[in-house]
């Protein structure tokens, strides 16, 4: 079967050769449970990530590089999948959050079909997505966990593979933004969305447009400005991306977080960006 799952809409047979996103059959780096996403996600014990290798994206800069393109990691099937979604249950997760899911989403939802878990299930996407993809994810997704990298194209095109992330990005992030958000008395998030976005060196006028954006959404919405960019990935040919971002560009985003009045953001602390966060990816 010829995939089409992301926008590359690349035609790959899966069975037989890897796609544009770098894969084959299911490959994941790793799971556990995460206590550093976002306080009603993470909650007391942890998220149960799990990561995906290979991306449809391909960001310069990504900060899961060793498995987004370099594909370290295992191969597991379908019912292996299932068995790690009980596996992270069982651990005591809050939720099955599936990292960078989309290129295997036939097999996700193969392994649903096996194992249903009893926990939310969180969709943790770069946000490079189609309607239709969502549309099939929707049948399984309790939280939407999407990033909104960029608005203006000129930086897709700059920094990933794909030069029209916005024209995609956009439209699923409205379509992503409908989901009713449902929150537990005690914080936890047991439906609903949240947008994610990484200021990036030198592009703060883009994340002041994606504020923009995002103050637009329906109110149920959270945004969870993200200031620990940090050099990392294959950057030796963008000078730009060589620092942190400064505390002037932090507070132009910040002072536009606060014109438009958000209710639901999550802020990080500026001073908390550290290779430290990026995991180690060993089994
Ligand atoms: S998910 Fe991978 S194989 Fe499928 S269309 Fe996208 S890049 Fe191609």
């Amino acid at each position: 079967m010829n995939c089409n799952q992301c926008p590359v809409s690349c035609g790959a047979d899966r069975e037989k050769s890897n796609g544009a996103c770098g894969v084959k059959g299911i490959k994941i780096a790793k799971y556990y449970l995460h206590p550093f996403e976002e306080p009603p996600i993470s909650f007391n014990k942890g998220s149960g990530c799990i990561f995906f290798c290979g991306c449809s994206l391909k960001c310069a800069f990504c900060q899961n590089y060793d498995l987004s393109r370099n594909l370290r990691g295992k191969e597991i099937t379908e019912r292996e999948l299932a068995g790690v979604f009980k596996e992270l249950e069982d651990m005591g997760a809050e939720n099955i959050n599936l990292v960078n899911p989309t290129h295997y989403l036939r097999h996700i939802r193969g392994a649903i079909e096996i194992y249903r878990p009893k926990i939310p299930i969180v969709y943790n996407t770069h946000g490079y997505e189609t309607e239709e993809a969502l549309r099939l994810a929707d049948e399984f997704v309790d939280v939407w966990l999407t990033d909104l990298k960029f608005i203006d194209n000129a930086l897709s095109k700059r920094y990933t593979a794909r030069a029209d992330y916005a024209d995609y990005a956009l439209p699923a992030v409205k379509f992503m933004a409908q989901k009713p958000l449902k929150m537990r008395e005690d914080g936890k998030m047991l439906s609903g969305c949240i947008v994610r976005h990484l200021i990036l060196p030198l592009a703060a006028y883009d994340s002041v447009n994606i504020v923009k954006f995002v103050a637009s959404l329906p109110k149920t919405v959270y945004f969870s400005l993200m200031s620990q960019y940090t050099p990392f990935g294959d950057i030796s040919g963008f000078k730009e991306l060589n620092r942190r971002i400064t505390k002037r560009e932090y507070e132009k985003v910040l002072a536009a977080v606060e014109e438009y009045g958000f209710k639901n953001v999550f802020l990080q602390d500026f001073e908390s960006a550290s290779q430290d966060y990026i995991p180690n990816w060993d089994f």
